[in-house]
Order: C-alpha cells, then sequence, then structure tokens
C-alpha cells in the first residue's frame, strides 16, 4: 500500500522549531488503533492479552500507553523489568522471557510476580536454586528444530523459520521431562511459549504455530498431567516495510488461530485455555517514523544525500539489508524522478538508509520521513564514532506533541568516563 506520513510538513516544520532532527516520532491514535486492532481479532479468547516486547521500543511513556489499552509487557532484561515495574505493570501483567539469564534478573522477575518463561531445562534448577522455589505459574520455550514451514501451496513448502539453527528453547522431549519435573517441584499452571519466526508477512504464520503449539499442548496435559492454562504465540508478525508489499490482516489472522483452537483445544477439553501474543514490530513499526534533514548533496560516481541521521539512530538498513520506505516531506506526489543513496555520517560504508532509491528531487534542508521506525529504532541505536542517541517525540491525538525523552548530550556521553 501506498506509504503517506502521518504528519504534514507544517506539523514538522512546527514541530522542528522546538526539537532539532534528527528525532523519532510516534503517533498515540495510530498505536492506540493498532491495539485496539489485536484485541478486536482475538476478542473471541475471554483471557487474550498481549505483553508488548519492550525491547522494540523500551520508552515509558509508550509503555504506558499500551498499558490503558489494555495491554502487559514482555520483558528480557534486568531494566526492562525495571522500566515495567516503574510504569506501573506488576504480577501478571508482566512476562519475563529471557534466555542465558543472569540470577539478579530471576530474582527481579520472581519479586515482580512475574509469569517466568524458561528459555532452557537446566534453568529450571537454576531457577529454584535462585529464587529458592518454583513459581506456581511457570512457562516454558519451545523449539522444534528443523525448519518452520507453512502448508503446501503451488510452489510447495514456504520456509518462515529455522528453529534448528536458534538458540532459544527447549526440545520436544526436554519440554516433556521438564514440564514433569516442574510439577514435581511444585507448578500447578503451565505456559506454552514459541517464536519460530521473525517479521512475518503471512495471515498464516501465527494460526500454523498456534495448531503446533495447541496439538502439543494437548500432548503434554494428557502424558504429564500438567495443566496448561495458557498459549503464548509469541512475536513474529511482521509489518509491509515495502509499499508493494500486502499488510497482514489481524483479523483474519485472530480467526486463524480461533479456527485452529477449535478444531484442536476444544475437542481435547482444552477450551479455556488463554491466548497471549508479545508483539513488538506489528505494534508501533508503522506507528513510528525518523525524521531527518537533508544536510549535504554529493556528487561522485553516484548520487548522494546526506541526512543528520545515520545508522546510531536506525542500525535495521545497515545492519540486515532491510528496506525502509523514504517520502520527502511536501513532495510526497511529486514525481520520484532522483536516484539517490540516502547516508548517514558513520565512518562505515554500509550507513546508507536507501540505495540507488527513486525520490523525488531533493534539496537542502528538506526533510526526510524514514517509515516504519516505531519498534527496533530507536532502541538498537549504538553510539559508535560518538554519535548520540535522538529525542523521542510523541505525536498525541490532538495534534499537539510531547517530548518523551530527550535527545543525548555530549554531556552524557562522557558520564562514564575516567579521565
Ligand atoms: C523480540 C521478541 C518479541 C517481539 O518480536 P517482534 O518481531 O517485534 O514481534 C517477542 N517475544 C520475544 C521473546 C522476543 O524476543
Amino acid at each position: 500500500m501506498k506509504k503517506t506520513p502521518f504528519v504534514t510538513l507544517a506539523q514538522l516544520r512546527a514541530i522542528q522549531e522546538r526539537y532539532p532532527t534528527p528525532f523519532h516520532l510516534y503517533d498515540e491514535a495510530g498505536i492506540r488503533r493498532t491495539a485496539r486492532s489485536l484485541h478486536k481479532a482475538f476478542d473471541w479468547n475471554p483471557g487474550f492479552r498481549e505483553y508488548f516486547a519492550v525491547k522494540a521500543t523500551p520508552t515509558p511513556a509508550i509503555l504506558k500507553l499500551l498499558k490503558q489499552e489494555g495491554c502487559g509487557v514482555d520483558c528480557s532484561s534486568l531494566t526492562e523489568l525495571m522500566m515495567a515495574e516503574r510504569c506501573g505493570f506488576s504480577g501478571r501483567q508482566i512476562m519475563f522471557s529471557a534466555n542465558e539469564t543472569p540470577a539478579e534478573e530471576y530474582l527481579l522477575a520472581a519479586r515482580l510476580g512475574a509469569t517466568i518463561n524458561l528459555d532452557d531445562f537446566t534453568h529450571i534448577d537454576f531457577l529454584r536454586q535462585t529464587i529458592g522455589y518454583i513459581p506456581r505459574r511457570i512457562s516454558c520455550r519451545y523449539n522444534p528444530g528443523g525448519t518452520f514451514r507453512l502448508g503446501r501451496s503451488k510452489e510447495g513448502f514456504q520456509v518462515m523459520g529455522n528453529p534448528g539453527q536458534s538458540k532459544y528453547g527447549f526440545t520436544r522431549d526436554q519440554l516433556f521431562e521438564g514440564f514433569r519435573k516442574l510439577k514435581g517441584m511444585g507448578a500447578e499452571e503451565f505456559g506454552l511459549h514459541a517464536f519460530l519466526a521473525s517479521n512475518t508477512v503471512s495471515n498464516e504464520y501465527y494460526p500454523a504455530l498456534a495448531r503446533e503449539l495447541f496439538t502439543l499442548a494437548v500432548q503434554l496435559q494428557t502424558e504429564t498431567g500438567c495443566r496448561i492454562s495458557f498459549i503464548n504465540l509469541s512475536g513474529g508478525v511482521g509489518v509491509d516495510y515495502r509499499p508493494e508489499e500486502p499488510a497482514n490482516d489481524i483479523a483474519q489472522i485472530g480467526q486463524g488461530v480461533r479456527q485452529a483452537y477449535e478444531e484442536v483445544l476444544v475437542p481435547a477439553g482444552m477450551g479455556d485455555v488463554d491466548i497471549f501474543t508479545e508483539l513488538g514490530r506489528f505494534m508501533l513499526a508503522p506507528n513510528g517514523h525518523l525524521v531527518t534533514t537533508a544536510i549535504h548533496e554529493k556528487h561522485t560516481y553516484k548520487e548522494y544525500i546526506g541526512v543528520d541521521a545515520c545508522a546510531a539512530n536506525l542500525m535495521r538498513p545497515a545492519m540486515y539489508g532491510a528496506y525502509h520506505h523514504i517520502t520527502v516531506s511536501g513532495k510526497e506526489e511529486a514525481p520520484c524522478d532522483h536516484m539517490y543513496d540516502v547516508v548517514g555520517a558513520l565512518c562505515e560504508n554500509n550507513d546508507k538508509f536507501a540505495i540507488d532509491r527513486m525520490l523525488p528531487e531533493i534539496e537542502k534542508g528538506d526533510l526526510l520521513v524514514i517509515h516504519d521506525t516505531g519498534a527496533h529504532g530507536f532502541s538498537m541505536g549504538y553510539n559508535y564514532n560518538g554519535r548520540l542517541r535522538s529525542a523521542e517525540l510523541l505525536l498525541r491525538e490532538d495534534g499537539s506533541v510531547e517530548q518523551i525523552r530527550r535527545a543525548e548530550t555530549p554531556e552524557d556521553y562522557f558520564a562514564t568516563l575516567v579521565w
């Protein structure tokens, strides 16, 4: 679908007077709309909850907004747990899914009453040694190995992910043994979790994953006698970063999961299982823009536009060669008849937001909107080349703009140094 920014040039010029570029801008209306569409898609499951993956956008104003929409949080580190606590999340509103987990993180997760999702069989003993007991409610992460494929189509199987090469989760046998062991140590309510493919643009991923987990859950409950109270489909529902890609239809995805639920869990007498998700990208990516100013043009073997943002503000293109759509604010309808590399200032030749991209003619001072940066954007930032993290701003539903994180200053960068 054609990508249009959620702000106009006039709005951006006004924002720019108070907050210099580059900055990340989030759209409150869009975030609320996305959360509501997800909840509507799963309203057939009374215990449904989205645990927003904090690592995607670890900013308190965003977490509080999602809390108002009924979401919990999925944390994966000590500081994410601390942030969740300070934002007012507690108990069952927090999922803790980490791996190679340090002891102090389990201690804090247990103190907050978070639901702990174990990544490995050996963590059963590690958790008990660390916190002194096994919580009554506990979850385990499953890794089926091999490749994760979607059903047969004319083209054959579509490979979605490669769990056999991923470091996460219990094997199938370890899961049966682990559930029995946890039950023997006092656990009474069990959860099953799996994350088998990232950024899927297919309405079939969640339903296929759900069917596999539901089938396994029935076997686990039958063979081990452990009561399964929730199944966590985790993250992985993606977004259409490219305008020509089809967008996911969350209503259809919800119906696909419902069908698997009614065909597998309900007949097994497990119609009371709660469905959880831990979406990050789907919730936030389209609801964020990285806004940057064109500050240089360079004509050598190629045409370059130098901008004031760099890979330290958005790492995905440099790290994965990821596509992010770019529009030039105020020139949304202009013909894309110029080919540019849009580049940042890092001393790394992969610091390119776009390569050979057809765009309208860009003049110095133009504002470029880099789309779909609301998740895994700011949060993956780093300080290479002494580059500083930008501000984060929230466009409120009433059109006002709030700074929800200030930009780093040189003092911040120097704060940890010993001279
Ligand atoms: C990263 C992560 C997510 C979120 O993934 P998205 O692709 O942003 O939806 C969810 N759960 C876990 C355990 C993760 O590590």
